[in-house]
Protein backbone atom coordinates (compact mmCIF):
# COMPACT_ATOMS: atom_id res chain seq x y z
CA UNK A 1 0.00 0.00 0.00
CA UNK A 2 1.72 3.07 -1.11
CA UNK A 3 -0.65 5.57 0.52
CA UNK A 4 0.38 3.11 4.24
CA UNK A 5 0.02 5.80 6.97
CA UNK A 6 1.34 2.68 9.21
CA UNK A 7 2.69 -0.74 8.55
CA UNK A 8 3.19 -3.59 10.86
CA UNK A 9 5.36 -5.97 9.19
CA UNK A 10 5.14 -9.47 10.98
CA UNK A 11 5.03 -7.65 14.34
CA UNK A 12 6.09 -10.19 17.12
CA UNK A 13 6.40 -9.67 21.11
CA UNK A 14 7.81 -11.80 23.50
CA UNK A 15 7.72 -10.88 27.27
CA UNK A 16 10.71 -11.76 29.06
CA UNK A 17 8.74 -12.87 32.45
CA UNK A 18 10.25 -14.86 35.27
CA UNK A 19 8.35 -17.90 34.19
CA UNK A 20 10.28 -17.83 30.57
CA UNK A 21 9.14 -15.96 27.13
CA UNK A 22 5.56 -14.78 26.94
CA UNK A 23 4.36 -14.67 23.60
CA UNK A 24 1.99 -11.70 23.57
CA UNK A 25 1.59 -11.27 19.26
CA UNK A 26 3.08 -13.38 16.81
CA UNK A 27 3.44 -11.83 13.03
CA UNK A 28 0.77 -9.12 13.10
CA UNK A 29 0.65 -7.37 9.36
CA UNK A 30 -1.96 -5.20 8.62
CA UNK A 31 -1.34 -1.76 7.00
CA UNK A 32 -3.66 1.34 7.87
CA UNK A 33 -3.82 4.32 5.51
CA UNK A 34 -3.73 8.33 6.28
CA UNK A 35 -7.01 9.29 7.62
CA UNK A 36 -8.66 5.67 8.21
CA UNK A 37 -10.58 4.82 11.35
CA UNK A 38 -9.49 1.18 11.65
CA UNK A 39 -10.57 -0.77 15.22
CA UNK A 40 -8.34 -3.63 16.51
CA UNK A 41 -10.74 -6.41 18.47
CA UNK A 42 -9.84 -9.10 20.41
CA UNK A 43 -9.96 -11.56 23.79
CA UNK A 44 -8.59 -10.27 26.58
CA UNK A 45 -4.60 -10.77 26.82
CA UNK A 46 -3.97 -11.12 23.54
CA UNK A 47 -1.74 -8.16 22.82
CA UNK A 48 -3.75 -5.08 21.89
CA UNK A 49 -1.92 -2.92 24.60
CA UNK A 50 1.00 -4.26 23.41
CA UNK A 51 0.37 -2.96 19.74
CA UNK A 52 -0.16 0.44 20.79
CA UNK A 53 2.76 0.74 23.28
CA UNK A 54 5.10 -0.23 20.44
CA UNK A 55 3.30 1.67 18.06
CA UNK A 56 3.76 4.63 20.44
CA UNK A 57 7.38 3.77 20.55
CA UNK A 58 7.82 2.94 24.66
CA UNK A 59 7.91 -0.62 23.81
CA UNK A 60 10.56 -1.84 21.78
CA UNK A 61 9.23 -5.39 19.20
CA UNK A 62 11.21 -8.72 19.82
CA UNK A 63 10.47 -9.38 15.99
CA UNK A 64 9.31 -7.64 12.52
CA UNK A 65 8.82 -3.89 12.72
CA UNK A 66 6.27 -1.26 12.57
CA UNK A 67 7.01 1.61 10.19
CA UNK A 68 4.88 5.46 9.84
CA UNK A 69 5.02 7.22 7.37
CA UNK A 70 7.57 4.45 5.81
CA UNK A 71 10.25 5.17 8.78
CA UNK A 72 10.78 2.17 11.49
CA UNK A 73 9.80 3.18 14.60
CA UNK A 74 12.66 2.93 17.04
CA UNK A 75 11.76 5.14 20.14
CA UNK A 76 9.06 7.62 21.18
CA UNK A 77 7.04 8.96 18.41
CA UNK A 78 6.01 12.65 18.97
CA UNK A 79 3.41 12.73 15.81
CA UNK A 80 1.00 10.65 18.25
CA UNK A 81 -1.73 11.34 20.33
CA UNK A 82 -2.76 8.57 22.78
CA UNK A 83 -5.81 8.03 25.26
CA UNK A 84 -6.18 5.68 28.04
CA UNK A 85 -9.40 3.69 29.33
CA UNK A 86 -8.83 5.85 32.51
CA UNK A 87 -7.88 9.68 31.65
CA UNK A 88 -5.43 10.27 34.65
CA UNK A 89 -5.78 13.73 34.49
CA UNK A 90 -3.18 15.46 37.56
CA UNK A 91 -5.78 16.61 39.87
CA UNK A 92 -3.84 19.89 40.74
CA UNK A 93 -4.00 20.72 37.24
CA UNK A 94 -7.06 22.83 36.17
CA UNK A 95 -8.88 21.64 33.13
CA UNK A 96 -7.04 23.95 30.37
CA UNK A 97 -3.47 23.20 32.22
CA UNK A 98 -4.39 19.61 31.77
CA UNK A 99 -4.73 19.77 28.17
CA UNK A 100 -1.56 22.02 27.63
CA UNK A 101 0.41 19.20 29.37
CA UNK A 102 1.98 17.50 26.46
CA UNK A 103 3.08 21.13 24.94
CA UNK A 104 5.20 21.56 28.29
CA UNK A 105 6.61 17.59 27.88
CA UNK A 106 7.58 18.84 24.57
CA UNK A 107 9.32 21.74 26.01
CA UNK A 108 6.99 24.76 23.48
CA UNK A 109 5.38 27.70 25.38
CA UNK A 110 1.68 26.68 26.72
CA UNK A 111 1.14 30.31 25.95
CA UNK A 112 1.20 29.62 22.43
CA UNK A 113 -1.19 26.66 22.66
CA UNK A 114 -3.78 28.22 24.57
CA UNK A 115 -6.13 29.34 21.89
CA UNK A 116 -5.96 26.07 20.54
CA UNK A 117 -6.69 24.27 23.87
CA UNK A 118 -9.82 26.38 23.75
CA UNK A 119 -11.04 25.58 20.30
CA UNK A 120 -10.92 21.98 21.75
CA UNK A 121 -12.57 22.13 24.34
CA UNK A 122 -15.00 23.80 22.53
CA UNK A 123 -15.27 20.87 20.22
CA UNK A 124 -16.41 18.72 22.73
CA UNK A 125 -18.58 20.91 25.08
CA UNK A 126 -16.46 21.63 27.44
CA UNK A 127 -15.90 25.57 26.50
CA UNK A 128 -16.94 26.60 29.78
CA UNK A 129 -14.89 24.31 32.20
CA UNK A 130 -11.61 25.15 31.81
CA UNK A 131 -10.75 26.86 35.12
CA UNK A 132 -12.23 23.42 36.51
CA UNK A 133 -10.27 21.01 38.29
CA UNK A 134 -10.74 17.35 37.61
CA UNK A 135 -12.73 16.27 40.20
CA UNK A 136 -15.90 18.52 39.34
CA UNK A 137 -15.99 16.60 36.25
CA UNK A 138 -18.07 13.34 35.32
CA UNK A 139 -16.11 10.69 33.80
CA UNK A 140 -17.17 11.20 30.28
CA UNK A 141 -15.93 15.00 30.71
CA UNK A 142 -12.73 13.73 32.11
CA UNK A 143 -12.14 11.32 29.27
CA UNK A 144 -12.86 14.71 26.90
CA UNK A 145 -10.52 16.18 28.43
CA UNK A 146 -7.99 13.55 27.71
CA UNK A 147 -8.78 13.75 23.41
CA UNK A 148 -8.34 17.30 23.42
CA UNK A 149 -4.93 16.56 25.69
CA UNK A 150 -3.83 13.54 23.05
CA UNK A 151 -4.99 16.21 20.16
CA UNK A 152 -3.38 19.40 21.93
CA UNK A 153 0.14 19.32 19.63
CA UNK A 154 -2.04 17.98 16.17
CA UNK A 155 -0.61 14.43 16.16
CA UNK A 156 -1.30 12.75 12.49
CA UNK A 157 -2.23 9.72 14.97
CA UNK A 158 -4.32 8.99 17.59
CA UNK A 159 -4.44 5.63 19.61
CA UNK A 160 -7.14 5.21 21.79
CA UNK A 161 -7.07 1.70 23.93
CA UNK A 162 -10.33 1.11 24.99
CA UNK A 163 -11.16 5.05 25.85
CA UNK A 164 -14.60 4.50 26.55
CA UNK A 165 -14.82 1.10 28.46
CA UNK A 166 -15.08 3.38 31.81
CA UNK A 167 -17.88 4.50 31.31
CA UNK A 168 -21.71 4.16 31.49
CA UNK A 169 -23.91 3.52 27.98
CA UNK A 170 -24.92 6.87 27.44
CA UNK A 171 -21.88 8.65 27.72
CA UNK A 172 -20.60 6.03 25.81
CA UNK A 173 -22.66 6.83 22.71
CA UNK A 174 -22.19 10.41 22.88
CA UNK A 175 -18.86 10.04 22.98
CA UNK A 176 -18.65 7.90 19.88
CA UNK A 177 -20.92 10.38 18.12
CA UNK A 178 -17.85 12.90 19.08
CA UNK A 179 -15.63 10.96 18.24
CA UNK A 180 -16.67 10.55 15.01
CA UNK A 181 -17.58 14.36 14.55
CA UNK A 182 -13.79 15.36 15.69
CA UNK A 183 -12.35 12.60 13.41
CA UNK A 184 -14.55 14.05 10.33
CA UNK A 185 -13.46 17.46 11.41
CA UNK A 186 -9.59 16.74 11.53
CA UNK A 187 -8.95 14.01 9.10
CA UNK A 188 -6.25 12.20 12.05
CA UNK A 189 -5.53 8.83 11.51
CA UNK A 190 -7.31 6.38 14.39
CA UNK A 191 -6.10 3.38 15.55
CA UNK A 192 -8.84 2.08 18.16
CA UNK A 193 -8.40 -1.00 20.60
CA UNK A 194 -12.34 -1.80 21.75
CA UNK A 195 -14.09 -4.59 23.66
CA UNK A 196 -17.37 -3.76 22.00
CA UNK A 197 -18.30 -5.32 19.19
CA UNK A 198 -20.60 -2.85 18.27
CA UNK A 199 -18.68 0.07 18.76
CA UNK A 200 -16.19 -1.12 16.06
CA UNK A 201 -18.65 -1.47 13.65
CA UNK A 202 -20.55 1.58 14.60
CA UNK A 203 -16.87 3.49 14.34
CA UNK A 204 -14.65 1.84 12.03
CA UNK A 205 -13.42 2.10 8.16
CA UNK A 206 -12.23 -1.45 8.84
CA UNK A 207 -11.83 -4.49 12.17
CA UNK A 208 -8.85 -6.06 12.36
CA UNK A 209 -9.89 -9.26 14.47
CA UNK A 210 -7.15 -10.79 16.88
CA UNK A 211 -6.66 -14.80 17.49
CA UNK A 212 -6.00 -15.49 20.93
CA UNK A 213 -3.16 -14.98 22.95
CA UNK A 214 -0.41 -14.62 21.26
CA UNK A 215 -2.47 -12.05 18.73
CA UNK A 216 -2.16 -12.59 15.32
CA UNK A 217 -4.66 -11.35 12.83
CA UNK A 218 -7.52 -13.60 11.95
CA UNK A 219 -9.44 -11.27 9.32
CA UNK A 220 -9.97 -7.92 8.65
CA UNK A 221 -13.31 -6.54 7.99
CA UNK A 222 -14.23 -3.33 5.58
CA UNK A 223 -17.08 -1.69 6.95
CA UNK A 224 -18.62 -0.47 4.13
CA UNK A 225 -21.69 1.91 5.59
CA UNK A 226 -22.55 5.44 4.29
CA UNK A 227 -21.19 8.31 6.80
CA UNK A 228 -22.15 10.08 8.70
CA UNK A 229 -23.12 7.35 11.24
CA UNK A 230 -25.98 7.87 13.59
CA UNK A 231 -27.51 6.05 16.54
CA UNK A 232 -30.41 4.98 13.59
CA UNK A 233 -27.13 3.05 11.84
CA UNK A 234 -27.25 0.69 15.04
CA UNK A 235 -30.84 -0.54 13.79
CA UNK A 236 -29.81 -1.29 9.85
CA UNK A 237 -29.27 -4.76 8.66
CA UNK A 238 -25.67 -3.76 7.58
CA UNK A 239 -25.15 -2.54 11.00
CA UNK A 240 -26.20 -6.11 12.32
CA UNK A 241 -24.98 -8.28 9.68
CA UNK A 242 -21.27 -7.13 10.21
CA UNK A 243 -21.73 -7.69 14.48
CA UNK A 244 -23.05 -10.69 14.13
CA UNK A 245 -20.03 -11.61 11.31
CA UNK A 246 -17.48 -10.42 13.95
CA UNK A 247 -19.16 -12.04 16.76
CA UNK A 248 -18.94 -15.36 14.83
CA UNK A 249 -15.24 -14.81 14.06
CA UNK A 250 -14.60 -14.09 17.72
CA UNK A 251 -16.23 -17.51 18.57
CA UNK A 252 -19.38 -15.68 20.55
CA UNK A 253 -21.86 -16.47 18.18
CA UNK A 254 -22.50 -19.93 16.01
CA UNK A 255 -22.38 -20.44 12.56
CA UNK A 256 -19.99 -20.09 9.73
CA UNK A 257 -17.96 -16.50 10.05
P1 LIG B 1 -4.74 -6.85 25.84
O1 LIG B 1 -4.58 -5.38 25.82
O2 LIG B 1 -5.18 -7.43 24.53
O3 LIG B 1 -5.65 -7.32 26.94
P2 LIG B 1 -1.90 -6.85 26.62
O4 LIG B 1 -1.18 -6.31 25.44
O5 LIG B 1 -2.12 -5.95 27.77
O6 LIG B 1 -3.29 -7.51 26.13
O7 LIG B 1 -1.12 -8.14 27.15
C1 LIG B 1 -0.85 -9.26 26.32
C2 LIG B 1 -0.18 -10.33 27.15
O8 LIG B 1 1.12 -9.88 27.50
C3 LIG B 1 -0.90 -10.65 28.45
O9 LIG B 1 -0.77 -12.03 28.70
C4 LIG B 1 -0.14 -9.84 29.48
O10 LIG B 1 -0.19 -10.46 30.73
C5 LIG B 1 1.28 -9.85 28.91
N1 LIG B 1 2.04 -8.64 29.26
C6 LIG B 1 1.68 -7.36 28.98
N2 LIG B 1 2.61 -6.49 29.41
C7 LIG B 1 3.60 -7.25 29.97
C8 LIG B 1 4.86 -6.97 30.59
N3 LIG B 1 5.30 -5.70 30.70
N4 LIG B 1 5.61 -8.00 31.03
C9 LIG B 1 5.18 -9.27 30.91
N5 LIG B 1 4.01 -9.62 30.33
C10 LIG B 1 3.22 -8.64 29.86
MG1 LIG C 1 -5.43 -3.85 26.91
Amino acid sequence: MSDAHLVFDALGMAYDTSEGALSALAAVSFAVSRGEFVSIIGPSGCGKSTLLKITLGVVPPTGGAIRIDGRVVAGPQIDIGMVFQTPALPPWRRVLDNVLLPIEVLDKKPADYRDKARELLDLVGLRDFESRWPRELSGGMKQRVAICRALIHDPGLLLMDEPFGALDAMTRERLQAELMRIWEETHKTILFVTHSIDEAVLLSDRVVVLSPRPGRVVEEVAIQMDRPRTAETRGTRAFQDYALHLRQMLGLARGTA
